[in-house]
């Protein structure tokens, strides 16, 4: 595809690229299960800070700039484009309530610019949970924070039932 010049690029590595230099640390692909069974994956997570970075392709996400020609191109609105555009929407959504901040840059969005947009969320973020307040007496915020699922310490299993599994 000619209109593919942006893959030489690769925007969202160039942003990541760009993160780690600057020494921030981040997960990447890395996948949240959110209250409602939802999943997402974000490009670029930070953990800690609960910032969740998305970079979307123009054409795949329907950027209004490179994305949206719907009269020249009946096509451009397919169910799949719409369904990615309502799926990001939800995606959204889900992570806020479960209290992550989203950013979300276009591809089209140059790196110094995307690394900007980052950090000072990851700044606004660093604030409020990083900025530990002098004893908290009750944290605010935070509702029913959705339990660790309690792993129970996996005692160290007797012999016997490693074995009655036989094949
Ligand atoms: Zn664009």
């Amino acid at each position: 595809m000619k209109a593919n010049r942006r893959t030489d690029t690769k925007p969202e590595l160039a942003l990541r690229h760009a993160l780690h230099r600057l020494g921030y640390r981040y997960r990447k692909d890395y996948r949240l299960d959110l209250d409602g069974g939802r999943r997402v994956r974000p490009d670029i997570v930070f953990t800690a800070r609960k910032l969740a970075v998305f970079v979307d392709g123009c054409f795949w996400h329907a950027c209004p700039e490179h994305g949206s020609k719907p009269k020249n191109n009946e096509w451009y609105w397919s169910p799949k484009l719409v369904g990615n555009v309502e799926r990001d929407q939800l995606n959204d959504t889900s992570l806020k309530l479960a209290g992550w901040t989203v950013v979300r840059l276009w591809e089209h969005v140059p790196v110094d610019e995307a690394v900007a947009t980052v950090v000072s969320a990851l700044t606004a973020a660093g604030a409020v949970t990083k900025a530990s307040p002098p004893a908290q007496p009750s944290p605010p915020a935070q509702p029913s924070r959705p339990a660790q699922p309690t792993r129970p310490a996996q005692p160290s299993r007797p012999a016997r039932f490693a074995r009655r599994r036989r094949t």
